[in-house]
């Protein structure tokens, strides 16, 4: 048993080990800063070894699907059948944490609602109602300090848990587990990538949108768009290449530009988007507790397998330049290119590896540059095996 004593005259925010890396998982705005030497994500990165302590094996680097995308038994993409109004794509992510709730397989569920005077910020909660899940349906585009709620659920006595979380935040969570006295830890991750703090997100929204003030919701999407959704229910399509480059370079949050763990290696169901077709989410099952979450919410869904098309390499090569060079390309060849990539370019799977090789690369060189001494501990072997494959530009 830990002692349970807040650090003495701190307030949230406050202190943050990994400084201008850190990526606010809210670890630290709890008695668990006393782990954070060798929790935090960007202070000690250890997917790898975590992986075999959480799946009972590393991903396998020689096999292309597990050095993408984890240590996986299987991965499907699906769609609700009855998808949930609001939600980020069909609501599989709340649907699972509702039954599992409800079946009385957990006590509480740590998720992130809206701040009341803000949508688009995060709140996160302990959630003990389907009320309160379903009220935290849909991203908030942010940091979010999801951790922070730990304190929360050591003072209920609750027993067994689900978190909801992406990659930083899991990966600080496991290496807290077995300080938390919990009797089962259930982890529901979401891939997620390129996150901005609120001022960051203000700056892409009022770069990129033609309405920033009315956006409720946006994602990128495996048709090479930016899809926002404007609170008139009306929907805005912006090309990934007539982003303004130049602008958007700063905005995205440093720990999120030194950031490996796009696809939540350390989580025990995966739910996102970008392995599967336009429209389905992607869900990777990487153990058997994640397994089981899955088999909860079964007859709900309509699942097909993964597929794959198209070679996404020329492009990912050809986009190391232009991004380096921080080309923005007029909007009507911008929109030339976006259809001719959606005609031809990768697919399923590929559109996954394009999205994985195009942001590790990035990440890569970014750190490179402003973080040298630190390339070699907060790139993982499976990053610097899937950098090595293009030519980067010198140093
Ligand atoms: P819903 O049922 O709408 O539930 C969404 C859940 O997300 C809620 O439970 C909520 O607690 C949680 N959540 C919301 N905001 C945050 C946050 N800031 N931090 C942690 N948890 C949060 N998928 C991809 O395939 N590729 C990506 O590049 C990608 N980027 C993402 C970036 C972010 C910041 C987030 C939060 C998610 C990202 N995802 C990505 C996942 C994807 O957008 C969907 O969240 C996922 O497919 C679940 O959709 P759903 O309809 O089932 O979720
Ligand atoms: Fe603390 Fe999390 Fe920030 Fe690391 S990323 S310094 S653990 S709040
Ligand atoms: Fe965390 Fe990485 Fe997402 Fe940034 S991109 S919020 S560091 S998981």
């Amino acid at each position: 048993m830990i002692a349970h004593h807040k650090a003495k005259g701190l307030r949230a925010g406050q202190r943050r080990p990994a400084k201008e890396l850190c990526s606010e998982c809210g670890l630290c705005d709890t008695y668990y800063i006393h782990y954070v030497k060798e929790s935090c994500a960007f202070i000690t990165q250890q997917i790898e070894s975590m992986e075999a302590t959480v799946h009972g094996r590393s991903r396998d680097l020689a096999q292309e699907r597990e050095l993408y995308f984890g240590v996986h038994q299987e991965m499907v993409a699906a769609q609700k059948r009855e998808p949930i109004p609001g939600a980020q794509w069909t609501g599989i992510v709340s649907s699972i944490a509702i039954a599992m709730l409800e079946q009385g397989w957990v006590e509480g569920v740590v998720c992130v609602q809206s701040q009341p005077s803000d949508h688009l910020a995060p709140r996160p909660v302990l959630a003990r109602t389907r009320e309160e899940i379903l009220a935290a349906r849909v991203n908030k585009p942010t940091l979010s300090p999801n951790l922070s709620v730990l304190e929360e659920v050591a003072a209920s006595g609750m027993k067994r848990l689900l978190v909801i979380g992406v990659g930083c935040q899991i990966q600080a969570l496991r290496a807290v587990e077995d300080k938390l006295g919990l009797e089962k830890l259930y982890v529901l991750g979401t891939p997620c990538v390129d996150n901005v703090t609120r001022a960051g997100l203000q700056k892409f929204l009022e770069t990129t949108s033609r309405s920033p003030q009315t956006v409720v919701h946006y994602e990128f999407m495996q048709d090479f768009m930016v899809h926002f959704r404007h609170e008139d229910g009306s929907e805005e399509l912006v090309p990934f290449f007539g982003l303004n480059t130049k602008e958007l370079k700063e905005v995205f949050a440093p720990s999120c530009m030194s950031c490996f763990d796009y696809v939540n290696g350390l989580a025990d169901l995966v739910v996102g988007y970008m392995g599967a077709p336009f429209g389905w989410q992607w869900l990777v099952v990487r153990n058997d507790t994640g397994r089981e979450m899955l088999e909860l919410v079964q007859d709900q869904l309509q699942v097909q397998p993964v597929s794959e098309a198209g070679d996404r390499r020329a492009a990912v090569q050809q986009g190391i330049g232009a991004y380096d060079r921080a080309v923005t390309l007029p909007m009507w060849l911008a929109w030339l290119i976006g259809f001719v990539v959606q005609k031809v370019g990768p697919k399923g799977l590929e559109y996954g590896r394009f999205s994985i090789d195009s942001h590790f690369v990035r990440n890569f060189l970014y750190l490179r540059r402003n973080h040298p001494q630190k390339v070699d501990s907060l790139v993982p072997e499976f990053a610097k095996k899937i950098v090595s494959q293009y030519r980067l530009p010198p140093q």
